[in-house]
């Protein structure tokens, strides 16, 4: 090799190089508008003393998750004792109370701003009069119309969803299932779970069962370890996953307890729902910490909401924050139109284009599938489209960055 194709060589390297630095750079710019819950742990630290003594609440209660879920925010008076209110506020909380049941844990209300309508926390908990405008339809996704036992979703061959309970540690105002929240916390019933049981044990090709709700953590530990206890038992079903956002908004749940008899139920999967980097913190970090050491991996599924995570600079500090603490980004779900959250949702192409924004300029760790849930028709993903077009022996591409090329296309004609 002569000197010069050495040199040349050397020279279109560094080019590149310098190309992807500024990648690089551009994004790290503009991800220091973007705040993590660990980069405000102060904030909430005081905030957290703030809502403690407006409850009366000792540190002692605080770390309680059973105080916790007790104790969930959940009407105006209680509201007013930890945050300013205006009366319009007041009236339409009020309002949204009869028709939608809203609460949060406190632990979760300190990570909320107490004063910015534009909080991405807040937005995802406190109720917002355009719920009221009832566009949207309660069960978006048919899923009553795909339950063979009630409370028992079925929308593949090989698995299945089981709501076992309404109870959650925060209702998120964009939930999906909010025509089950009602008005009252209701476990499924003994006699219901009995039918479940009794569906999966006669249906062998059911290998894999994904348990939620409502949160499967709000569960006493007994009785969630009867559960698992009894999908062990039936031989087929190869591997179980709990869907919760326990460890995000009820952190102090997840204890050497839960996790050591959650150990005993091996292979277990466990999915949360983080959908903004202010949602990690010291605390939730400690949480999936635990959760992951018990030998569980995480995967995260997030929910694409309009003013709250919809651009791409958020979604991938998301993501890398998650990675950081050991869980793999799985979903990213297109907001469906259920009843009431029409705000919330992004056109389509949003979430292509935070795709399109992800691949390439981050590990393939980080990017999730983009999925949207029609009625009933389980998920379907979307992304972006890497393949221009195809001809006789090739098809032609394009890479991340947009470069498209020819690439030849084994066993068709023309390269035979
Ligand atoms: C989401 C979901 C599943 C699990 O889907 P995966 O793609 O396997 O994660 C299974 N059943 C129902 C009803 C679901 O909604």
């Amino acid at each position: 090799m002569t000197e010069n194709i050495k040199e040349d060589r050397k020279e279109i390297s560094q080019q590149k190089s310098e190309k992807f630095r500024q990648y690089a750079l551009d994004y790290l710019e503009a991800r220091k508008e973007v705040l993590t819950g660990f980069q405000l742990f102060e904030k909430y630290a005081e905030q957290k003393e703030r809502i403690k003594s407006a409850l009366g609440a000792s540190e002692e209660q605080w770390q309680d998750w059973k105080w916790q879920l007790a104790n969930r925010i959940s009407n105006v008076e209680m509201l007013e004792k930890i945050f300013p209110l205006t009366d319009k506020q007041k009236h339409d909380f009020a309002i949204i109370q009869s028709k939608f049941r809203w609460a949060f844990t406190p632990y979760f209300a300190s990570i909320i701003d107490p004063v910015d309508d534009n909080c991405p926390v807040r937005k995802q908990m406190l109720p917002d009069i355009r719920e009221m405008e009832m566009t949207g339809v309660a069960d978006f996704s048919g899923e009553e119309y795909s339950s063979p036992v009630d409370n028992l979703v079925r929308w593949y061959p090989d698995r299945v969803a089981v709501h076992v309970t309404n109870v959650c540690a925060g209702f998120c105002r964009h939930c999906l299932r909010r025509r089950k929240i009602g008005e009252v916390d209701q476990a499924t019933p003994a006699d219901n779970l009995e039918d479940i049981l009794q569906y999966l044990r006669n249906n062998r090709e059911i290998r894999d069962v994904l348990l939620t709700g409502g949160d499967p953590f709000t569960f006493q530990t007994e009785w969630l370890d009867r559960i698992l206890t009894a999908l062990d038992e039936i031989e087929h079903i190869e591997i179980k996953r709990i869907g919760s956002r326990v460890p995000i908004v009820l952190p102090q749940r997840v204890d050497e307890e839960l996790c050591a008899m959650l150990s005993r139920h091996h292979p277990l999967y466990v999915n949360v729902q983080v959908n903004h980097p202010r949602e990690l913190t010291a605390d939730s970090a400690r949480a999936l910490d635990l959760i992951t050491r018990a030998g569980i991996p995480i995967h995260n599924q997030s929910v694409l909401l309009r003013g709250i995570n919809d651009s791409a600079v958020i979604i991938k500090t998301l993501n890398h924050e998650l990675l950081k603490v050991r869980v793999r980004p799985y979903y990213l779900y297109h907001c469906q139109g259920t009843i009431g959250i029409e705000h919330f949702r992004t056109p389509v192409e949003t979430g292509i284009e935070i795709l399109e924004n992800l691949r390439g300029y981050t590990t393939g760790l980080a990017i999730p599938s983009y999925i949207i849930t029609p009625s009933g028709l389980g998920k379907t993903p979307l992304a972006p489209v890497y393949q221009v077009s195809s001809g006789d022996g090739f098809v032609l591409l394009r890479n991340w960055e947009g470069i498209v090329y020819r690439y030849d296309n084994p066993g068709h004609s023309g390269n035979e």
